[in-house]
């Protein structure tokens, strides 16, 4: 492990500012690579998933960049005196991406995911708000695409096609991880970002919590009320298993290392 990373419920996390995050994708998505890298961006929910999930623990083993997406996990970070900086949730580090391509330059993005008609709108709106990122190419799979392996050729084979620099894949959790890891040797990025409902809020489909709500560490509530019958019981469980984690983790470093009592 780098100096730069961190390991939490058994999580590689990059302790990465979002300047610095923005920077090292930038340069990822300019250079040729043999496979498509891909970015995680771990919440509560997902630390709680992946002790049951050895598919999704597999895809953040193997993810290039993990970033801390929620308050509570760098909290927790402080709190077991393994600090990450800040917090990166995705959906603010893609319109950062996008505010951070020079006017010179062109950003060639693939939306994949979110309901029909969702992508085209955010792209409609991506190229007023960042003429310098061009939409090559949107899709919204059917439900259950990712048990056809007919479907996930026709994915893949579109973005084959478009080429993109960043594919932005809004699929939810787990199911954008798991996809991405699996096909990460035929995807045809340069860089795939798993960012859940981003392709929503670009669109303006769904909004973000106020500014004050997201600086209080207190998004999850607003997501909670605006989709009550969906949240209700991951928060729930939620609130129950990552205290445990957290009590869990620190047990542990401190039967391994009794000074640190
Ligand atoms: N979604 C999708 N296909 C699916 C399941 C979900 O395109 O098979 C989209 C859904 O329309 C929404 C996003 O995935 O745009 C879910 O994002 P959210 O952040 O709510 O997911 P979470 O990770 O919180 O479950």
């Amino acid at each position: 492990m780098s100096d730069c990373q961190r390991e939490l419920f058994g999580i590689r996390i990059d302790a990465l500012e979002m300047d610095q995050a923005i920077f090292r994708l930038l340069e990822w998505a300019r250079e040729p690579a043999d496979r498509c890298r891909y970015v995680v961006t771990p919440n509560v929910d997902h630390t709680v998933l992946l002790r049951d999930n050895e598919l999704l623990q597999s895809a953040y083993d193997e993810a290039d960049l993990v970033l801390a997406d929620g308050h509570p996990i760098v909290w927790a970070s402080r709190l077991l005196g393994q600090p990450v900086p800040e917090r990166v949730p995705g959906s603010d580090l893609v319109p950062r991406l996008f505010s951070a391509v020079e006017p010179n330059r062109e950003l060639r993005v693939f939306l994949l995911g979110a309901a029909p008609g969702v992508a085209r709108r955010a792209a409609r709106n991506m190229a007023e708000t960042w003429p310098q990122v061009k939409t090559v190419g949107v899709y919204s799979p059917p439900p259950g695409f990712e048990n056809s392996e007919d479907e996930c050729e026709l994915i893949l084979g579109r973005i084959a096609l478009c080429r993109p620099d960043v594919l932005i894949v809004g699929l939810g959790a787990p199911k954008q991880e798991c996809w991405v890891y699996r096909h990460r040797t035929q995807i045809r990025a340069s860089v795939a970002l798993c960012v859940g409902a981003t392709i929503d809020f670009l669109a303006g489909e769904k909004c973000r919590a106020p500014l004050w709500m997201q600086r209080a560490g207190v998004e999850w509530l607003h997501r909670m009320c605006s989709e009550p019958r969906r949240m209700v019981k991951r928060y729930a469980r939620d609130a129950w298993v990552f205290p445990q984690l957290v009590m869990q983790q620190w047990m542990d470093d401190h039967s391994q290392n009794p000074s640190r009592q």
